[in-house]
């Protein structure tokens, strides 16, 4: 027997959530089969036409089930077989598609806030912790806060054979980060949104929440964005500095569009303090942290390689940051 926990993005407004269901299979089942769900309670369908389809997208190993359990990322589909309006997934594949030739790679640094009893883990009750520096990156009990899930949710990604880069902790007590790439763009987000399922589920056993919020605490802390980093073949080879340049020019005429999609409430966090560029300005500039787009130093010293667009926030949609960029850079 398998229990295939069957994960799919909801309709919710204005950020969507992910929802997730058991099937039981037979065992040595290999091919996942097509499942419905009632959408009327997901904001994805109305109560007299509820039913919405799963379709099985993307299959890992399940490393908290264990066995031969199954975690079956789905996109959601209409009763016709069409891609349903929230379905971000079935967009990013056609713009993949027609810009495969130039092989566009992507690495999103996910960073979250864990709260627990109203408050992130690490800040007194009733009170605050003790100003922002000592957090970022920091070790010992007085500076870091939620270590053993963030370890936890580490394992469970290198289980589930997600393309883990690193992690770490962040600037704000409770605020923490992960990695996930290099890779493709349906693979980047694929493992994004699994590795965000997984850590949900950490969570739980913790009794502890996860946030995506992009500024979870008002005031002098810093926000939670989703810096997504990206090259194309031609910027990974010799003069690809000149086309990191070409796409900056490219990326500045439509600064507004992108900033529209990258996350409710990013204009809490694009403030232009804490290590963000107004979201009222497009910049970019070598090791900048206070730009909208930077280049990296080996970038800047070999002449070619990537850049980290600093903009999306934590809750961004991963197919939407992915398809944006290419059509922006690509098309
Ligand atoms: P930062 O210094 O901004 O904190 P991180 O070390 O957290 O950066 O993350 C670096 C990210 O850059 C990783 O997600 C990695 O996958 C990505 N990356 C590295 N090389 C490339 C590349 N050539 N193209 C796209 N992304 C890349
Ligand atoms: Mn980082
Ligand atoms: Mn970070
Ligand atoms: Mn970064």
């Amino acid at each position: 027997m398998i229990k295939a926990e069957y994960i799919w993005v909801d309709g919710a407004k204005p950020t969507r959530t992910l929802r997730a269901k058991t099937k039981i299979l037979p065992s040595g089942t290999t091919e996942m089969p097509q499942w419905s769900f009632d959408g009327s309670s997901t904001n994805q369908a109305e109560g007299h036409a509820s039913d919405c389809l799963l379709e099985p997208a993307f299959v890992a190993p399940d490393p908290l089930r264990g066995g031969d359990h199954k975690l079956v990322l789905c996109e959601v589909m209409n009763i016709d077989g069409s891609p349903h309006s929230t379905n971000t997934r079935a967009l990013l594949r056609k713009v993949a598609d027609r810009h495969r030739d130039q092989d566009p790679w992507f690495g999103i640094e996910q960073e979250y806030t864990m709260f627990k009893g109203g408050r992130p883990l690490g800040w007194p009750e009733g009170g605050y912790p003790a100003p922002q520096g000592p957090f970022y990156c920091g070790v010992g009990a007085d500076e870091v806060f939620g270590r053993e899930i963030a370890e936890e949710h580490m394992d469970a990604c290198i289980a589930a054979g997600l393309k883990l880069y690193g992690i770490n902790a962040e600037v704000m007590p409770g605020q923490w980060e992960f990695q996930i790439g290099t890779a493709g763009p349906l693979e980047v987000a694929d493992h994004l949104v699994l590795a965000r399922y997984l850590l949900y589920r950490v969570g739980e056993a913790h009794e502890t929440s996860v946030t995506l919020h992009p500024k979870p605490m008002r005031g002098d802390w810093n926000g939670a964005g989703a810096h997504t980093n990206v090259s194309t073949a031609a910027m990974r080879t010799e003069g690809g500095m000149d086309v990191i340049r070409a796409a900056m020019a490219k990326l500045e005429a439509r600064h507004e569009h992108h900033i529209a999609h990258y996350g409710h409430g990013i204009e809490q966090r694009l403030t232009g303090l804490h290590e963000t560029c107004s979201y009222r300005e497009f910049r970019w500039g070598s090791s900048d942290r206070g730009a909208s787009i930077r280049i990296p130093p080996a970038t800047a010293a070999e002449g070619k390689g990537y850049f980290e667009d600093r903009r999306p926030c934590a809750n961004v949609d991963p197919y939407v940051v992915t398809r944006l960029l290419i059509e922006t850079i690509c098309d």
